[in-house]
């Protein structure tokens, strides 16, 4: 049995070749946490970083051991799931995650937990000035109006990293074993007093952004088709509708035919039309429905390893 005693606040920071911001990240972290009397730790994974990241790691578990945990994948599997493994890991009542590029101030993190203590059990921060490129502000504007229209999530910034949690929805993140996700969003939905505060937002102290274009359109579409399958269901929509409309067209070539006694020579090319979109339709409602049950089984099956942790660094 270990007497220690309990653990109230874990940091959770995903660490992907940060070697440039991980001493600034440590000077400005540790006494922001030390000052505010709870005990601690912070977890980093390093998400199969290619520079001396682990190495700086290694030395700052070695510096402060007593609240300093490390977590070292094999390979880069990407922040999400970095943060899923320390999440696995934890042992705090509230959870705190943060970006190591100090995009996140750690200055901001008492009022987070100001916010957990008013009795909310899920904290978003939102950005009040973004520092990010003109692109990357309007694709996340975009995602953020289709994720609200799709899904019943609410959120000011789904980009922003700086968010706190309490305990039991970490536990139901990871019960839940999902592969490709996006947290802030899986934990909304497990939220039942959900609540946002605006926090400051910096440039990336060094190094460029890891986002590529490719992998923001990836976590998008996760995003997505992580939490809803309205895009298969919409595609589902637009095929009845379009199945109704030839339906209507052919009973208008029938009526003007027979009833009006019109269209006596374009009759037989019209009517091949008419009923070729109806026939074009089903096909595609049946391709919807398809997708529909494809979509369902891949919403359960999908369990499997999602990372390979190669070595631990626990506090002492
Ligand atoms: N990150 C990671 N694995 C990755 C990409 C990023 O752990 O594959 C970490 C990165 O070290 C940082 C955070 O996730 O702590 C946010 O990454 P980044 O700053 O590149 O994203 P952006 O701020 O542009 O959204
Ligand atoms: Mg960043």
């Amino acid at each position: 049995m270990s007497t220690a005693p309990a653990v109230q606040l874990s940091v959770v920071i995903p660490v992907f070749n940060e070697e440039a911001n991980l001493p600034t990240l440590f000077a400005r972290l540790y006494p922001v946490l030390d000052a505010l009397q709870r005990r601690y730790e912070i977890i980093f994974t390093n998400d199969g970083s290619a520079d001396r990241s682990f190495d700086l790691l290694r030395a700052q578990h070695a510096a402060r051991p007593d609240v300093t945990r490390v977590i070292d994948f094999n390979a880069n599997y990407g922040q999400h799931m970095a943060i899923m493994a320390a999440f696995e890991n934890v042992r705090g009542e509230i959870i705190v995650t943060l970006d190591a590029d100090l995009q996140n101030p750690p200055e901001e993190i008492p009022k987070l937990l100001a916010q957990i203590d008013a009795g909310f059990d899920y904290v978003g921060g939102f950005r009040l000035k973004r520092h990010d490129s003109f692109f990357r502000t309007f694709a996340s504007k975009f995602v953020n109006f289709a994720r609200s229209r799709m899904t019943s999530i609410e959120m000011t910034d789904q980009g922003c990293m700086l968010r706190a949690y309490k305990r039991p929805i970490i536990d139901a993140i990871v019960r839940s074993g999902a592969i490709n996700t996006f947290i802030p969003a899986l934990a909304y939905t497990f939220s039942s007093n959900p609540g946002e505060v605006g926090v400051q937002h910096d440039e990336r102290l060094a190094g460029v952004s890891n986002y590529s274009l490719y992998k923001l359109i990836r976590l998008n579409f996760d995003l997505i088709t992580g939490f809803t399958l309205a895009p298969l269901q919409l595609f589902t929509m637009f095929a009845m509708l379009s199945s109704a409309g030839s339906l209507a067209l052919v009973a208008v070539l029938f009526y003007r035919r027979f009833a009006l006694n019109l269209d006596r020579e374009t009759f037989g090319v019209f009517t091949l039309f008419g009923i070729l979109f109806f026939l074009l339709s089903v096909a595609m409602i049946g391709i919807g429905l398809i997708g529909e049950y494809v979509g369902r089984t891949y919403l359960v099956v999908r369990s499997r390893q999602r990372y390979f942790i190669s070595r631990q660094l626990d506090t002492k």
